[in-house]
């Protein structure tokens, strides 16, 4: 079934769905983007993601191209016309196309670019994985200084993954001055004795919607949250570790660089967590 995508104010079939070549994040992945989670048709914590493009729209010195309010109602139309149950949104917001190629931002007034489409993944929240926990490797951290900025520069990211795939692994923790940054598209914790350790917040790490739920809820379960740099060889003799993001929510990780983590099985916690997420997400979903 072909798609319906938003493009500038409109609501095309795929096909049809195009933007200028030259386009700012085509030339210089001058853009930023979110993906929300969909469980059941509806949004899973849609305000945090509003709010995170907002931000980062500002530090990069560019305004929302339209209300929260309005924002909304194009995932929703979105989730409806696409016959979305469960999957994801993507958002990509760029500079816009000022009609040439310039390292200068066009001039004050061009419209940015604004799309939208869906991505269909039945039973997302179920996957088979998280009973299974995933492996990662680890890598060095050679990305720019502003992770907190949610932009498309995901070269890294991407050959991260493949650098991953190719170790037969899932997925990459990115390493820096000795300490673990975050997973190439979520980020990464540890449980010790009970506590559950990740990164502190900072321009080295994107400051993830599901990390801020997660610790909530972890806070209220009375579990103790440790937000501070940890390394590879704390991460390898931890009890436990998983990453979160809005598309994989909690997932356990079991392997790391080959060497298996507690049990070699998903832990309690990060099983604990997951419920927790997922139920307390849904209760709240728009
Ligand atoms: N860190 C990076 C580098 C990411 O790309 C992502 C998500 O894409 C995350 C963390 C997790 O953020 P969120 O929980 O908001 O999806």
């Amino acid at each position: 079934m072909s798609r319906t995508v938003y493009v500038n104010g409109e609501y095309v079939p795929e096909a049809e769905a195009k933007v200028s070549v030259f386009d700012r994040a085509f030339l210089m992945a001058d853009g930023v983007y979110e993906v929300t989670s969909v469980l059941g048709g509806r949004l899973i914590d849609f305000d945090g993601h509003a709010a995170r493009l907002e931000r980062s729209l500002g530090e990069l010195g560019m305004g929302m191209p339209m209300s929260r309010d309005e924002l909304l109602t194009i995932h929703r139309e979105l989730v409806v016309r696409n016959d979305l149950t469960d999957g994801m949104i993507y958002l990509q917001v760029t500079r816009g196309a000022p009609g040439d190629r310039d390292f200068a931002f066009p001039p004050e007034g061009t419209p940015q670019t604004v799309v939208l489409f869906t991505q269909s993944k039945p039973g997302l929240a179920d996957s088979p994985l998280a009973k299974q926990g995933i492996r990662v490797i680890s890598i060095p951290d050679v990305r720019w200084g502003r992770r907190d900025i949610k932009t498309v520069q995901l070269l890294y990211p991407s050959m991260g993954k493949m650098m991953a795939k190719k170790a037969g692994a899932d997925d990459a923790w990115m390493v820096e001055d000795g300490a673990v940054t975050e997973g190439t598209s979520n980020n990464a914790y540890i449980v010790k004795d009970g506590t559950i350790v990740t990164r502190n917040l900072g321009t080295e790490i994107l400051h993830g919607i599901t990390r801020a739920a997660v610790l909530r809820f972890a806070r209220e379960a009375q579990m103790k949250v440790e937000e501070r740099a940890f390394t590879i060889d704390e991460a390898k003799a931890a009890d436990e570790a998983f990453i979160t993001s809005a598309s994989m929510f909690v997932m356990p990780v079991v392997e790391i660089d080959g060497d298996a983590v507690g049990s070699g099985a998903p832990g309690p916690v990060a099983t604990r967590l997951r419920e927790i997420y997922l139920e307390e997400s849904r209760k709240v979903a728009v």
